[in-house]
């Protein structure tokens, strides 16, 4: 465990709302309930809330997702987002001396969230209240920065404004580094979002894609989207032989998400996980979480599972999880 605790880690894939530890949220339920509670709350949102407060515990995948409304209601204002950007920041980069060992989770955090607007922000505001909380976090400019998603529902309109946001963030010299495409893996229509991950690009943006999370994901749609030539894929999952050529070739870094994958039932074993391919073929990877409140893990418990013995792990030495690190580091988004 030590050996892991002090490897310098970076955490590339983490969005921002499925990582707000449950005692954040449970507060931030308690001031939602007991503050002038918008009439609009509807019933089953507060039913989410109430569950919240009393410390739900969630077994299920689904059970998580259910409960997003309500998580995005009690992070619909600056100030509760704030609060919740803070607390994710620490989860992962506090050197706790009562937690890790006294080391941080991650040695670099790369946050990714989708602007919502509210009643109380427009998006533009979202992406810089998350900005604000991770420059004043990490002064320095070393340990944090902020990766825009794209949720595949979004209407081509929306898109648009959240990469022109990203944009004008990052030209102002904000800690915007990335775009990201996340959401439902088998809502929405790719050709439309090709020109704004363009855009994103030519202004300097890193570009992430979720891609062939399903094997429902047709082959066209996967093959369009590395056509936007991203700098780094989520999950890829369910990649046939022609993408992988494509992924191989242009040495597109793949972020693994282990609990994830195997929680979500996208991938049976560890045995099976396709983090053996790209490690037989010496091809680059991060090792990520994902959504740490669902899957109840961490950065150093991902790592755990590279180390631990088959059947549990995969068994790596010291010396393969020495340099999975490293290409993770290797495959940040930098800004400048
Ligand atoms: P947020 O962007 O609101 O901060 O984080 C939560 C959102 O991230 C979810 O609503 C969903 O759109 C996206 N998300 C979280 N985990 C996954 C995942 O494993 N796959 C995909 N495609 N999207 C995800």
């Amino acid at each position: 465990l030590a050996f892991i605790q002090q490897l310098p880690k970076a955490e590339l894939h983490a969005h921002l709302n499925g990582c707000i530890p449950i005692s954040t949220l449970q507060h931030l339920a308690k001031d939602h309930l007991y503050s002038a509670t918008p009439s609009s709350t509807s019933q089953a949102v507060k039913e989410s809330l109430e569950r919240l407060t009393s410390g739900v515990t969630l077994n299920e995948i689904h059970e998580f997702f259910s409960l997003f409304p309500a998580i995005y209601e009690l992070t619909a204002t600056p100030e509760s987002l704030a609060v919740a950007t803070r607390d994710v920041l620490d989860l992962f980069l506090s050197a706790n001396p009562d937690r890790n060992g006294g080391y941080p989770q991650a040695s670099y955090l790369e946050l990714r969230s989708t602007p919502k607007e509210t009643p109380r922000m427009s998006r533009l505001e979202y992406i810089e209240t998350v900005c604000n909380e991770v420059e004043r976090y990490d002064r320095e400019g070393d340990r944090a920065a902020v990766i825009v998603s794209l949720d595949r529902r979004m209407t081509d309109e929306v898109a648009r404004e959240v990469v022109e946001c990203a944009i004008k963030l990052k030209k102002a010299g904000r800690r915007v580094v990335g775009v990201d495409l996340c959401g439902d893996p088998l809502a929405g229509d790719m050709d439309s979002f090709a020109k704004h991950f363009q855009a994103a690009k030519e202004a300097g943006l890193g570009v992430t894609l979720h891609i062939a999370e399903t094997p429902d994901n047709p082959v066209p749609e996967t093959l369009r989207l590395l056509s936007f030539k991203p700098d780094r894929l989520g999950h890829a999952t369910f990649l046939g032989s022609e993408e992988k050529n494509f992924v191989h070739n242009s040495r597109m870094c793949v972020e693994i998400c282990l609990s994830s994958n195997l929680l979500c039932k996208t991938v049976k074993s560890l045995d099976e996980h396709h983090i053996r391919h790209y490690l037989k073929h010496d091809h680059p990877v991060v090792v990520c979480t994902d959504d740490t409140l669902p899957f109840k893990n961490s950065l150093v418990g991902e790592y755990a599972l590279l180390m631990a013995p088959a059947p549990i792990g995969l068994g790596l030495s010291e010396q393969e999880v020495e340099r999975i690190a490293k290409m993770g580091m290797d495959s940040r988004f930098r800004s400048s």
